[in-house]
């Protein structure tokens, strides 16, 4: 790490010292430290050739592909922010993210072009666009845009407070907003991230990528993998078949999964065929967990399981409940204790610290923090107000130090004046049989403000019955709490870092109205 003070140092310092192992392996392609190292210099020249200076932001809209890696350094050592896109949002959602990033280039995966196309066609200030793979007549293929830049390492030396990426938070609660970090919050990320299991890789090992590119998840596992000399292993789409085979025929020692994905996984059948004797730990977060979930799944992976807490804002750090905690009596339930160099606090509405076991607003402080949102600066005062950051998720700290997040402020259901968070009531409901998925939400309620409502996927082939659901829940957690009414639905809306849309499911029954919270 000494040999890393900015991103754009990562491929160079491997290099140096494991030039040709494996950096990054997609599909049949592997591609080394030394080849990364120098395709990054190539791009950053090739940036600086088409007009980028320092602070300029450039953009990527694609699936994963290992063409993104080169970019990130590249970008980097350009001295320019990369603002990856969400690629799964709607042309007219992710030109409202062009708009505001303002990239000057935008790298267009080949199942984009059209979405591109259409994304760019108001912008009064389109970017210059390269195909990233794949052709179309009206992107710039990459080879040619990156012909004749050099591939050693360019003269303008990064510097710590270089903006150096720009994530848009997965917009659950709302518009994405973009995040801005720097060279320094990376550092400290690394620091911390290689002390704590589930981040901390040895050299050589094989890390699976299968969180999207464009997502603080991977992005910062990618980095930290990198940083450490593991291999990586990207994958381009999500599928729980690929994803369980893949930890077999991979070698994969390490992989980092959002609950929803575990959960799939869990449904092949399979997933329970045998040991994964190489795989060393799974890390998991993003979202809540169901409590069955977690524990078929250890019984499942036999690894070791470490979950993260944290957002985008938070640089992707925060607190996090080591393998061993998973077995400390209570805390299965906890998202752990925050990471070293890292201060979480428990605020009431003041911003005042709150004492142990007292339920507030989960604060995070430290060098992984953001510098800010990019364009809202009023936003960014409200989320940084007293030098916290204020995640917007409710919860509380035990006696021991560990965290519990019940769920997001937005999402709390307030029923005959008792807080409902649904996450606890998804995770009762997860484990009755039948029920493949379930999201809880608040519905108008004349006698009770809001009631609790259950939407439930039933497993393949079942048809559970409302009433055993109902009664499922009522052994399991307080009256108040247990769902007045359930309906079955075919899948549940998430968006690519697998939280549920619970403002989607809402909206049709708020229709007209306003909600009391959120
Ligand atoms: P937006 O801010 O645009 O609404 P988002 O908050 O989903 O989107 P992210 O930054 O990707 O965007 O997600 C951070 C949020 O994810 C946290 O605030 C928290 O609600 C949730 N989260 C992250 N890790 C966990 C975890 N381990 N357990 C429960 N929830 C988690
Ligand atoms: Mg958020």
């Amino acid at each position: 790490l000494e040999a890393i003070r900015t991103l754009a140092d990562i491929p160079a310092a491997q290099a140096r010292v494991r030039g040709q192992a494996t950096a990054v392996k997609f599909g049949d392609r592997e591609t080394s430290f030394a080849a990364l190292d120098a395709a990054s210099n190539r791009v950053a020249h090739a940036l600086v050739a088409a007009g980028v200076v320092p602070g300029d932001r450039v953009s990527a809209l694609t699936k994963n592909h290992d063409s993104w890696y080169p970019l990130f350094f590249g970008a980097a050592r350009a001295r320019a922010c990369f603002a990856p896109i969400n690629c799964r949002l709607a042309p007219a959602e992710i030109g409202f993210i062009l708009g505001d990033a303002g990239p000057k280039l935008l790298f267009v995966g080949e199942d984009f072009f059209d979405c591109a196309l259409a994304a760019v066609a108001d912008l009064s200030a389109p970017p210059r666009l390269i195909a990233l793979y794949g052709a179309h007549p009206a992107f710039e293929p990459l080879d040619s845009w990156l012909a004749g830049a050099s591939d050693a390492a360019p003269k303008d030396a990064p510097q710590r407070a270089d903006d150096v990426l720009q994530l848009y938070t997965s917009g659950t609660t709302g518009l994405p907003k973009g995040v801005v970090l720097t060279n320094a919050n990376y550092r400290t990320f690394l620091e911390a991230a290689t002390r704590v299991d589930g981040f901390a890789y040895g050299e050589d090992e094989t890390v699976m990528i299968v969180m999207p590119l464009f997502h603080v998840a991977g992005t910062n596992v990618s980095f930290s993998g990198l940083a450490q000399g593991g291999r990586l292993v990207l994958v381009k789409d999500f599928s729980a078949a690929d994803a369980v085979r893949m930890l077999r025929e991979e070698d994969v020692a390490h992989a980092f999964l959002a609950p929803a994905m575990i959960q799939m996984m869990l449904l092949d059948p399979a997933a329970g065929a045998g040991p994964y004797p190489q795989l060393k730990s799974i890390a998991y977060g993003a979202s809540p967990i169901a409590e069955d979930v977690l524990r078929r799944a250890r019984a499942t992976f036999g690894c070791d399981f470490v979950q993260f807490y944290g957002m985008t804002e938070s640089g992707g750090g925060g607190s996090y409940l080591s393998p061993t905690a998973h077995d400390l009596p209570g805390k299965l339930t906890s998202c752990g204790q925050p990471w070293p160099g890292v201060d979480m606090a428990i605020l009431d509405g003041e911003g005042r610290e709150l004492g142990d076991g007292a339920i507030g607003e989960i604060a995070i402080r430290g060098g992984i923090v953001m510098k800010g949102y990019w364009n809202r600066a009023s936003a960014t005062e409200e989320t940084l107000a007293g030098g916290w950051l204020h995640t917007g998720d409710v919860g509380y700290r035990d006696a021991d130090g560990f965290y519990y997040v019940h769920d997001r402020i937005k999402d709390m259901i307030v029923s005959g004046g008792e807080n409902v968070y649904p996450a606890e009531v998804e995770s009762a409901i997860m484990g009755c049989p039948g029920v493949a998925d379930v999201a809880v939400i608040g519905v108008p309620d004349d006698k009770w403000g809001e009631g609790v409502k259950a939407l439930v996927v039933p497993a393949a082939g079942a048809a559970p019955d409302p009433a055993a659901i109902i009664a499922w829940a009522r052994e399991r957690i307080a009256a108040y709490k247990v769902p007045k009414s359930i309906e079955f639905i075919d899948a549940l809306p998430r968006n690519p870092s697998g939280k549920v849309l619970r403002r989607e499911l809402r909206a049709p029954y708020w229709e007209g109205r306003d909600r009391a919270v959120g």
